[in-house]
């Protein structure tokens, strides 16, 4: 492809995204090494993950689909109320997967990151754990990184793929104001706003509740998400808290106070409460974590530093659509540097200006989706949560009217904004579809 052999790119955050970007770059003939804080990258963090149909797409463009071992497919949604009142049932995911040959998969965030991991050419010497990113020196040439370990890592370009608490985010932050000021303010306490706190858990053998539904039982104040396969189920229990920036670190008596306190909510059908639920989840694996909503101003910094993922934009799990869009953005920069590097002659690396262009570009790309995505999760939340008497009017009332037909709704309008999922532009790849068509396609193998 023409691209410089010098070039190197460090991520920051073996993650779901920092692991897809690797991908990326791998079949983009790119050199990389990731580097990431703790011990393992494969590692019981969190439960239940969503998969949407256009990263199932980009899962299967660089061949990991299929190594992700435990695959929950769901069919129908039902909405409740915690005192059991059903509000509604409909089959959402049959619906996507009649418009995209992909089914929503659930699965868990460990068996994602195996999957990416191990499918990851050269992971074993190219992902460096104990690895903690805390400083980064500029150079007219790249970036040093340096570790808390006290090692440096030399490379043309740093990625910050190190979550909503990003150190990278941190570093940037720094660097603009020693270059004289900036003004986005992009440091914790102004860009991601905890307003909710939830807990991710997992039951193994959910036996006696009815596989295929994703229950969504709802109160003024707390929403509880439930997936349900034949041997698995996850879920997700948020309460809505009072604004505040910076982070708490919950310990295991913490996450079962919080849980016990919300036992009496009834989750499913048949007073199937909150507690019966807790009673059978594994305590090893569930956790107790803020969940933030916010969107970075700037993402990148001097053609060298930019942030990709959760460091970038922050939304709740109602949505299912975290990783989805750290995916998407994953996909639009590694479409852009190919793109650069593959117009690169000769051997010499991009110019700092060039590499600061393409951010840009990879910026103005992703931004409005990115703020339409945080805008859409801070609607869905007062709604689904009852957050004001207009949010408890539309959930309770208004969609739940006889001649409001939610499936034709979702494909008007949810099915046309999931087809324009990117991909990446280099890998050839045909993938599947169905009644929608997706608007950005690449070639197949043969007219490459
Ligand atoms: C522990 C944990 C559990 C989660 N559980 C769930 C879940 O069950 N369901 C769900 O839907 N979402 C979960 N999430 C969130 C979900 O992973 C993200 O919202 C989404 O997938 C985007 O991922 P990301 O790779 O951008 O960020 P993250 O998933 O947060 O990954 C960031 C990675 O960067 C590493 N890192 C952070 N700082 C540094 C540093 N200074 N140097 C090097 N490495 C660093 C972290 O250890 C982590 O591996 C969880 C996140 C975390 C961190």
């Amino acid at each position: 492809m023409g691209a410089s052999t010098t070039f190197k790119v460090i991520i920051a955050g073996a993650g779901p995204v920092g692991l897809l970007m690797a991908h990326a770059l791998s079949r983009a003939g790119v050199d990389f090494v990731v580097l990431e804080e703790q011990d393992e990258v494969v590692r019981h963090a969190g439960a239940g993950i969503a998969l949407m149909p256009g990263l199932v797409r980009i899962l299967d463009q660089i061949g990991v689909l299929e190594h992700i071992k435990r695959q929950v497919f769901l069919r129908n949604k039902m909405d409740l109320v915690t005192n059991g009142t059903v509000l509604q049932q409909w089959p959402l995911f049959d619906l996507v997967a009649e418009a995209f040959g992909y089914r929503i998969i659930q699965t868990s965030r460990k068996d994602v990151i195996e999957a990416l991991f191990t499918t990851l050419p050269g992971h074993s010497e190219r992902v460096k754990t104990a690895s903690k990113v805390s400083k980064v020196d500029l150079r007219d040439d790249g970036v040093t990184v340096h570790l808390a370990n006290g090692a440096t890592v030399d490379g043309s370009i740093l990625i910050g793929c190190d979550g909503v608490h990003s150190r990278t985010r941190q570093i940037m932050q720094q660097l603009r104001e020693e270059a004289g000021g900036s003004a986005a303010v992009d440091d914790d306490a102004t860009v991601m706003e905890r307003r909710f706190a939830g807990i991710y858990g997992r039951v193994d053998n959910p036996v006696g509740i009815a596989p295929g539904f994703f229950y969504e039982s709802r109160e003024a104040g707390f929403l509880m998400q439930m997936s349900v396969g034949d041997d698995v189920l996850w879920y997700v229990l948020l309460r809505h808290q009072l604004p505040s920036p910076g982070r708490t670190r919950y310990t295991a008596e913490e996450c079962d106070e919080f849980a016990k306190a919300l036992a009496h909510l009834q989750i499913a059908p048949l007073g199937l409460t909150f507690g019966d639920i807790w009673a059978r989840t594994d305590k090893e694996t569930a956790v107790l974590v803020d969940q933030q909503q916010g969107c970075a101003e700037k993402w990148h910094h001097g053609g060298r530093i930019v942030l990709v993922g959760d460091s970038q934009l922050k939304v709740t799990s109602e949505s299912g659509a975290g990783f989805m869009a750290g995916a998407y953005s994953a996909v639009q920069l590694a479409n852009e540097l190919q793109d650069l590097l593959s117009k690169q002659s000769g051997p010499g690396q991009p110019s700092a200006s060039d590499l600061d262009a393409a951010f840009a570009r990879y910026q103005v790309a992703r931004m409005p989706a990115s703020k339409a995505m945080l805008e859409s999760d801070i609607a869905r939340l007062d709604q689904s949560m009852w957050g004001s008497w207009k949010g408890w009017l539309m959930d309770r009332w208004v969609v739940r009217m006889p001649w409001v037909d939610m499936a034709k709704i979702f494909k008007t309008r949810a099915i046309p904004r999931m087809a324009g999922a990117p991909v990446l532009r280099y890998v050839p790849f045909e993938g599947k579809s169905g009644t929608a068509e997706w608007q950005i396609k690449v070639p197949r193998v043969e007219a490459l």
